[in-house]
């Protein structure tokens, strides 16, 4: 079968060729940055844990060198690249496999839920991808919150957006980031990966990780948008107590009396800083908001 042909891409000869063989220019603006270690493919791989049932989305295929290996394990792939340019090289690179769409379109603007109805046979799709970093956060937000039906993320980012992901409260890296991927998933660190194994190198360090949605959310929470806007407004003004941080806050009107009035209930002083919340902390803070309103 076409689909079984073994990944030929990897390596910086192959990718060299490819760029030449259609005079391709690499586009800054899409935060191009092709994959050229087979080691580092197989990482991403087999910490995305793929099956032969899986529906695999790939975010941003470049000239499909990790398509090719998603290929070969996957059931389908679907591969979503922004650049016009790259549809014809990927339709080179990927001839050899029939379980491969290849779609030109924006991945924030790409509705997956449509795309999982159409291939995922009632379960929910992988994502898979070494994300172009200038859109890192929306891309992983956009999926977190309009529910998308996916069940793994595994994804190459900046070495320090991996470590926003893990961090823990109390530490400089925890942020609303972390707040948030650790509600939707469990972050888990696959490897760390240098700037020499991508043509051409990226200035900074880069880290695989998965992030494994769960089935039953870590903390219960009334009105999780309400959750968020607090967190946001928590880490806005890192450097302010909660109270001046919340005062003000876009989407959040609380009086300063009213925010003080909460803290108090929730068992917070009054000059706690948001750095010093866990999850359940900030879902506690939410739901007593929610009553308070409602009172
Ligand atoms: N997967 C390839 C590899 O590993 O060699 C390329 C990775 S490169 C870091 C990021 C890719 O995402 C590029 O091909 C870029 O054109 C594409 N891209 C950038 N912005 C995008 C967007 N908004 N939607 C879909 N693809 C995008």
């Amino acid at each position: 079968m076409g689909r079984m042909r073994e990944p030929y891409l990897g390596d910086p000869a192959e990718t060299i060729a490819v760029l030449n063989k259609y005079g391709f220019a690499i586009q800054k603006k899409y935060g191009q940055n092709f994959l050229i270690d087979r080691h580092v493919l197989d990482k991403i791989i087999r910490a995305a844990d793929i099956s032969g049932e899986d529906f695999v989305i790939e975010i941003g295929p470049g000239i499909g060198t990790m398509t090719q290996y998603l290929a070969v394990r996957a059931r389908q792939v679907c591969a979503v690249e922004i650049d016009r340019e790259l549809i014809p090289i990927l339709e080179d690179t990927l001839a050899g496999y029939d379980n491969i769409d290849i779609i030109n379109e924006d991945i924030l603007k790409v509705d997956i839920g449509r795309l999982v109805d159409r291939y995922g046979q009632g379960r929910p799709a992988k994502i898979v991808a070494n994300l172009p970093y200038y859109i890192t956060t929306p891309i992983i937000m956009g999926l977190f919150e309009n529910h998308a039906p996916i069940n793994s993320m595994t994804m190459m980012v900046q070495k320090e957006v991996a470590q926003r992901m893990q961090a823990g409260p109390g530490t400089k890296d925890y942020g609303a980031l972390s707040l948030a991927v650790q509600y939707y998933a469990e972050p888990y660190l696959a490897a760390n990966v240098p700037p020499n194994c991508f043509l051409p190198r990226p200035k900074v360090g880069s880290a695989v990780v998965r992030l494994t949605c769960h089935n039953k959310k870590p903390v219960a929470v009334e009105d999780e948008a309400q959750m968020f806007r607090l967190i946001r407004a928590s880490f806005n003004q890192r450097r302010k107590t909660l109270t001046n941080g919340l005062k003000n806050a876009a989407g959040l009107s609380f009086s300063k009396e009213q925010i003080e009035q909460t803290l108090t209930v929730c068992g917070f002083p009054a000059s706690v800083r948001g750095e010093a919340l866990t999850l359940a902390d900030f879902a506690r803070l939410s739901d007593a908001f929610t009553a308070l309103l409602q009172s």
